[in-house]
């Protein structure tokens, strides 16, 4: 019986809800996980505390590989088998993926899925029943299955237990607790004047903007970064219209079946007053 909620991903900024998400994902007995995101967004990180997750649900022990090029959080349980450095075409990586394969894991964990390649060893990793564990350029989870199923050349069929979910995210600046100051109406200064009139019309009355001369206890008043993310848990019905390249309508199932996005994580911090709602938009458009 697996076990649901048994990890805290709300330490890394990560919603009540998407804590949820994230332990029903790490508690599936195979498929692929995918976490997307551009460069620097930190995907690895979550994917390697995701690792940690899925070790706690298989408490009778599993057989973990990594394949990391390069090695970025190593996942204490894996062995890691090295990629050569004369990766240069993705073929030693490739290559490495199937070295680890042949160890016969429970659990695969691979840096980025860069090429023809490393899908279809990832794709034929998942086939044989195993949990996958991969990472992905792209600038939403959408994007992200399509990125992956271009370059697969693999069939993916309409089997839906291939791809169990997607976690998209990005990292915004965390305000500083000490010099950032409150907004209301009555004094908006001239660069949040833009921002503020769409954020009040969507009923706030007051934002947390950042102090950028920054204070002894910051740096340009930001004291660390914060998690906004949009998990897609993979459904029969959204896999189906991914497969067949319609997004939209996967994204139309998504806000149907209660997905929040990007923008709505990035909100609810804005309204904590976590976040500078400038900020915010840099990295995740438009909030309202
Ligand atoms: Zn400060």
């Amino acid at each position: 019986m697996a076990l649901i909620n048994n990890y805290n991903y709300t330490q890394f900024g990560f919603s009540e809800n998407q804590n949820r998400e994230l332990c029903e994902l790490a508690s599936k007995k195979t498929g692929l996980t995918l976490f997307a995101g551009i460069a620097g967004c930190g995907k690895s990180y979550t994917a390697s505390k995701f690792a940690e997750n899925v070790r706690q649900n298989n408490q009778d022990g599993i057989k973990a590989v990594s394949v990391e090029d390069p090695p970025e959080y190593p996942i204490p349980y894996a062995t890691a088998v090295p990629v050569p450095s004369d990766n240069t075409d993705g073929r030693a990586y490739s290559r490495a993926i199937k070295s680890a394969m042949t160890g016969e894991p429970d659990v695969l964990f691979t840096s980025e899925v860069k090429d023809s390649l490393v899908a279809d060893y990832i794709l034929g990793s998942v086939l044989s029943g195993i949990i996958v564990l991969s990472s992905i350029i792209s600038s939403s989870p959408f994007l992200a299955f399509n990125r992956f199923k271009k370059m697969a050349t693999k069939d993916m069929g309409d089997d839906t237990l291939l791809i169990n979910g997607i976690v998209y995210q990005s990292l915004i600046k965390k305000t500083c607790t000490k010099c950032s100051k409150m907004v209301t109406a009555k004094a908006v200064p001239e660069e949040y004047a833009e921002v503020f009139d769409r954020l009040e019309s969507k009923g706030l009355s007051a934002i947390r903007v950042r102090n950028k001369k920054g204070c002894f206890s910051c740096y340009e008043g930001t004291e660390s970064r914060t998690v906004a993310a949009e998990i897609l848990t993979i459904t029969p019905e959204i896999y189906k219209a991914l497969m067949a390249g319609d997004s939209l309508k996967a994204r139309e199932l998504f806000l149907s079946g209660g997905g929040k996005t990007i923008q709505d994580h990035a909100l609810e911090k804005v309204i904590l007053g976590e976040v500078d709602p400038s900020d915010a938009e840099k990295k995740v458009g438009h909030l309202g």
